[in-house]
């Protein structure tokens, strides 16, 4: 295990919260603004508003995400799937630092979201209690 990689990549993760946090900040403080619109069809008030609430809830998504991520460092379990324990490809966290899952893994949480399946993170079963097994 790299300790130097794994540091750069808490790092990385915790820019990329505060960033994150910061336009959420912003977002909010606009849609609270926002209160008097009229509701009225095809009010480019109205429509501009929703698309900040899908925004928002997407950015909030991606937060809880990287704070998965930042507590998987803590715990010595970066860079390993929540779901089936396999390591996550070097080039997929290169991508995608926040991963929490492997591809496979990923893709089939997604057809189950697809189903309208429940599907509740980060609770996948897989218990990681006490010290990780590793020299
Ligand atoms: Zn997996």
């Amino acid at each position: 295990m790299n300790t130097t990689r794994t540091e750069i990549e808490r790092e990385q993760l915790t820019q990329q919260r505060n960033d994150l946090q910061e336009d959420i900040e912003i977002l909010r403080e606009a849609l609270r603004g926002e209160v008097d619109v009229d509701v009225e069809e095809g009010d480019p008030d109205v429509v501009e508003r929703e698309k900040n609430v899908v925004l928002l809830a997407a950015m909030e998504a991606r937060i809880a995400s990287i704070e998965d991520a930042l507590r998987s460092i803590d715990r010595g379990t970066y860079g390993m799937c929540e779901r089936c324990g396999n390591p996550i490809p070097p080039e997929r966290l290169e991508v995608k630092p926040e991963a929490t899952l492997c591809v496979t893994c990923q893709a089939e949480v997604e057809k189950l979201l697809k189903r309208g399946m429940v599907v509740q993170r980060p609770r996948w079963g897989l218990e990681l209690e006490g010290e990780p097994e590793e020299d």
